[in-house]
């Protein structure tokens, strides 16, 4: 269980001066489904990093459940991370990429295997426990990737373009998939996407990004109906 709150975040990777991402301000409610979309380059990953910990914070604060954040070792944050390129060991079974972070917490041998077990079974990834990676189809192994996640218990999930490597019609049944596992779980959850669709199907609330600076925040419908800017109407596809 976990809200968020990025306060004036602001982030440059160099001293040149170029802000990648400028200003940005949201409050994010336990439980909700929120997506970042956004041209490529617009600091979606960024903003996620940051989040995770991962990158550097330049300015402004993050508050997870009212604790700032900024200087939280990423291991120490509550949060579990999926990304776009699955990041699986290639020599390790299903079962170990699953269980790999908890092997790593030093869980007892027995809840490992539960929570494994658990997942799989949530994921329908029961029969495939014994083998290697390569011998999975890409939504197998996403959902691979979603059961790492899952079984670290973490009240936060992020979602790096999870989907984007995936051909179109399981990215369709996997976006299906990822809103089935959220209304299960409840985990609050920032999912990265820059393909507006996933965003207008997946979201409680979407945020809608360019060059660094948040175009607009709020449901499908709003962002869909009363675009606040051209930016937004055209990346959106809203009916003019
Ligand atoms: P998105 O995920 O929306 O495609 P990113 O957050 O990856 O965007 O990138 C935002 C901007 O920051 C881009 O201009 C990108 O080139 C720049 N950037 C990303 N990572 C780095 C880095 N490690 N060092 C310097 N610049 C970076
Ligand atoms: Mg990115």
């Amino acid at each position: 269980m976990a809200d968020l709150s990025l306060q004036h975040i602001h982030k440059q990777y160099d001293n040149k001066g170029l802000e990648v991402v400028k200003d940005f301000n949201l409050d994010i409610k336990n439980g909700e489904f929120i997506v970042f979309v956004g041209p490529s380059g617009c600091g979606k990953s960024t903003t996620l990093r940051m989040i995770a910990g991962l990158e550097d914070i330049t300015s402004g604060k993050l508050l997870i459940n009212g604790q700032e954040m900024n200087n939280v070792l990423p291991k120490n944050r509550d949060i579990a991370m999926v990304f776009q390129n699955y990041a699986l060991y290639p020599h390790m079974s299903v079962f170990d990429n699953i269980a790999f972070g908890l092997k790593i917490k030093r869980l007892p041998r027995k809840e490992i295997r539960s929570k494994v077990e658990e997942a799989a079974n949530i994921l329908g990834l029961e029969q495939f426990l014994k083998r290697k990676p390569k011998a999975l189809s890409g939504g197998q192994r996403q959902r691979v990737a979603l059961g790492r996640a899952i079984v670290r218990d973490a009240s936060i999930f992020l979602m790096d373009e999870p989907l984007s490597n995936l051909d179109a019609k399981l990215r369709v049944q996997m976006r299906a998939e990822i809103i089935k596992l959220h209304n299960r779980l409840k985990t609050t959850t920032i999912y990265v996407t820059h393909d507006q669709t996933e965003a207008l199907t997946m979201a409680d609330r979407i945020v809608i990004l360019n060059n660094g600076e948040i175009m607009q925040v709020g449901t499908p419908k709003e962002v869909y109906n009363y675009p606040n800017n051209l930016f937004v109407a055209q990346f959106i596809g809203s009916p003019p």
